[in-house]
């Protein structure tokens, strides 16, 4: 029977819970225990599908297709285990899973509450779809004290006492910030947060208090008095240099230890050489590399996160630092602006969505065909670089997306039909924007001897999905007579899902998002190659 960890956040918001979650999750399984992971997002959207980047960072899509939050990504990134639909959830999904089931007539003539008909819907989320899973994490999303989480606070306080001490355990992330004022570090804060949470009728079990310093025993004792914790529950969680040393430093705090005690468990210690191994590498490369990332959401890095973490991760594998140049594409508009790329390594155009900045995007795909640049275009990237070849060598000046207008040159063109397995998928133009794109993962064939087919080693892969338009198929052969190769098509040869240039050094566009898949433990090949090419690059100039 799983043991249920339930994960809340206090004081301020961006204290890094889902990364937190992720690492005790890797902890947990570095004790030979099998996870899960979970997220309950308080927000009333369906799904975080149709929020702009720019508000809530990037969308996760999961194998299944579902549209989630990035700390999934956290998830999957620390333990290699692939989310699925069933660990995300928000408010939004509850509350209309709730209604339909209403309207239908299922509730039997009942007045519908919050108590207890939303927070069963709740529970019942949290408890569906596991099997052997030793410890099920669920994350709760927003911090204590908003309204909006209070349902799922109740239906977790529900829980906790239904399941007992022995299969419930609830960690708080608190923070426990330094006044230069003072001199001293505060803990008033973190106990005003746990108030709160008492508040509902939770008592944390265990406490992680995020610190820029060491925090004093006397502070520790401190917070574990007034807070009802044992004080050895009072784990401190240290800034560290890279994100994938947390679970290392939460080890040497005691943090599993902690968890295996509430539970009465005796379990062996955890093996994490292979985590050593990896921070040793990404603190000491041998040398360092310069992507430039031209996409449009560049103030908001959140947006990107999977992306900045699998170049990271190609990074790694190829023993050198990959700094990032994000760059907003509007700036290479300009044609003459695009010469700012100059000496770059590597350049990505990532996924993206609209209009503006896609000139910018177009000319930066142009500028590194031209100068041999190392191109990866994911998405949208693929898109511009399609656009950009078959303006500049086919000679089709009025190339362009529908996604933009009515075209008289559909390169890149609505989709409206496309096979899921056996199913035929159609949408109408004009439809629902929220769920409605190619979702989750897709298989693709490889041409036998191309670039891609090399780096992935097999002619047959999966990979995860997330568009609406795709590269119009009718403008294959004159790409190709040009030197655009199409390397990669759906299974029934219709959709291209690779294109590269074999006469350039490394120029990849793929429909679909690769780093979506990319693991610390198992690195994306397409990015692991990229990295490379960017190494060798780095020795020309
Ligand atoms: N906007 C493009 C589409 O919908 C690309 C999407 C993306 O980059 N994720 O097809």
């Amino acid at each position: 029977m799983s043991r249920f960890i339930f994960i809340t956040g206090g004081v301020v918001s961006s204290l890094g819970k889902g990364l937190s979650s992720a690492a005790l999750g890797a902890l947990l399984q570095a004790r030979g225990f099998k996870v899960r992971l979970r997220k309950l997002d308080p927000y009333l959207n369906v799904d975080p599908g149709t929020m702009s980047p720019y508000q809530h960072g990037e969308v996760y899509v999961t194998d299944d297709g579902a549209e989630t939050d990035l700390d999934l990504g956290h998830y999957e990134r620390f333990t290699g285990i692939s989310c699925r639909a069933t660990d995300s959830v928000t408010t939004g999904k509850i509350y209309s899973n709730v209604i339909a089931k209403e309207r239908r007539g299922d509730y039997l003539g009942a007045t519908i509450q919050v108590i207890p008909h939303v927070t069963d819907a709740i529970k019942e989320w949290i408890k569906a779809d596991l099997g052997d899973e030793d410890f099920v994490l669920c994350e709760i999303g927003g911090t204590v004290g908003d309204i909006e989480s209070l349902p799922f606070l109740e239906a977790i306080r529900q829980l906790g006492n239904e399941l007992g001490k022995e299969r419930a355990m609830f960690v708080h992330l608190t923070l426990v910030p330094y006044i230069p004022a003072a001199g001293e570090l505060k803990t008033k804060p973190t106990q005003h947060s746990v108030k709160e949470l008492q508040a509902v009728g939770i008592q944390p079990d265990l406490l992680l208090c995020r610190s820029d310093r060491e925090i004093p025993a006397d502070s520790r004792r401190k917070i574990a008095q007034f807070c009802n914790v044992r004080p050895s529950a009072v784990i401190q969680a240290l800034d560290v240099d890279t994100i994938y040393a947390v679970p290392l430093a939460y080890h040497a705090e005691g943090y599993d230890h902690e968890v295996c005690r509430h539970f009465g468990i005796d379990a062996r210690e955890p093996d994490l050489s292979r985590w050593q191994e990896v921070v040793d590498r990404i603190r000491s490369p041998e040398g360092e590399v310069n992507i430039a990332v031209v996409g449009k959401y560049t103030s908001l890095l959140d947006a990107y996160k999977s992306l900045a973490e699998a170049l990271r991760h190609g990074g790694i594998a190829n023993n050198v630092r990959v700094k990032l140049n994000w760059i907003d594409s509007e700036i290479f508009e300009r044609q003459d602006t695009v010469q700012h790329l100059e000496g770059v390594h590597g350049i990505l155009v990532p996924g993206g969505f609209g209009e503006r900045g896609s000139e910018g995007k177009i000319n930066s795909a142009r500028f590194a065909r031209e100068r041999k640049i190392p191109y990866f275009g994911i998405c949208f990237g693929m898109q511009m670089a399609v656009i950009e070849a078959t303006r500049n060598l086919v000679g089709i000046e009025s190339a362009s997306s529908t996604e933009f207008g009515p075209s008289p040159e559909p390169v890149v063109g609505l989709m409206t039909e496309w096979v899921r397995g056996n199913v035929l998928e159609t949408r109408a133009a004009g439809g629902d924007l929220g769920g409605t794109m190619r979702l989750g993962a897709y298989e693709a064939v490889l041409k036998p001897g191309s670039a891609v087919a090399q780096i992935y080693g097999k002619t047959a892969i999966s990979e995860r999905h997330r568009h609406r338009y795709e590269v119009n198929f009718n403008y294959k052969e004159r790409l190709e007579q040009q030197g655009l190769v199409f390397s990669g098509m759906s299974p029934d040869g219709i959709l291209p899902e690779i294109v590269e240039i074999p006469d350039h050094p490394w120029f990849i566009g793929v429909q679909f998002h690769p780093e979506l898949k990319s693991r610390l433990f198992e690195p994306h090949p397409l990015f692991v190659s990229f990295i490379g090419a960017a190494v060798t690059q780095s020795r020309l100039v």
